[in-house]
């Protein structure tokens, strides 16, 4: 399985991947998590890579790159939820080229779909258990009260100034990529509001249609 989520900051593509990859055996490749964990670590990557995080601008494409070429690679090209990737036209054409090279096009790429205001609630009201990296909402996924309150923080990306920059960065840069797909035929749109389950069960129809090819 070779699958791009796609879609805006905060519709929720890392938490739906990381149930399908529980599901279906594949595994999940963000670049935001590999680049948080890069910064965390204090790599030359994170160090390189950390302000253009915190300020929500998206990452030289040469070093995301390495990341996704890197994690592709090691996983064989295949049985993989890209997420995050790609976030920009040449982002995109380099993957189609390498998938190509290398004989493993993508399956499909699944668009999540949320109107702005439901991005800004979900973005502002995320929290992550520092310890766990587990996301929590506050008002529809509270963290349970067992975790220490000092564990549960804000990314420094999901602060209202920056989640502006975001969206208005996904405007500019990563939504044209969805017309790339569409254009190839490679696009399905879901819709990415209410409950999780419900979400999850719209992909998962989505690939179960494609089962042949997966
Ligand atoms: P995410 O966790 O996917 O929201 O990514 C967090 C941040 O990592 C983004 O706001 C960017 O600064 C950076 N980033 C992640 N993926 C990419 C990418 N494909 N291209 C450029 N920057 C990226």
């Amino acid at each position: 399985m070779r699958i791009v989520l796609f879609g805006p900051p905060g519709v929720g593509k890392g938490s739906q991947a990381s149930f399908l990859v529980d599901r279906c055996g594949a595994t999940h490749v963000s670049t935001g998590i590999i680049l948080r964990t890069a910064i965390r670590e204090g790599t030359e990557i994170g160090k390189a890579a950390e302000q253009m995080v915190r300020e929500g601008k998206l990452v030289a494409d040469r070093i995301v790159r390495k990341m996704a070429e890197d994690a592709i690679t090691d996983l064989g090209y295949d049985h993989f939820v890209l997420d995050g990737y790609p976030r920009t036209i040449p982002q995109a054409e380099w993957l189609t080229c390498f998938l190509a090279e290398n004989e493993a096009p993508l399956h499909r790429v699944i668009s999540l779909v949320a109107a702005e205001e439901v991005i800004v609630d979900r973005l502002s009201k995320r929290r992550v258990d520092k310890l766990t990296r587990k996301n929590y909402h506050l008002d529809f996924k509270p963290p349970p009260p067992d975790i220490p309150a000092e564990r549960i923080i804000q990314r420094s990306d999901d602060r209202p100034e920056v989640v502006l920059r975001r969206l208005k960065q996904y405007q500019k840069d990563t939504s044209p990529v969805q017309e790339y797909y569409r254009n190839r035929g490679m696009l399905t749109e879901i819709d990415g509001v209410g409950p999780f389950e419900e979400v999850h069960s719209r992909i998962c129809e989505v690939l179960e249609e494609r089962r042949a090819m997966l």
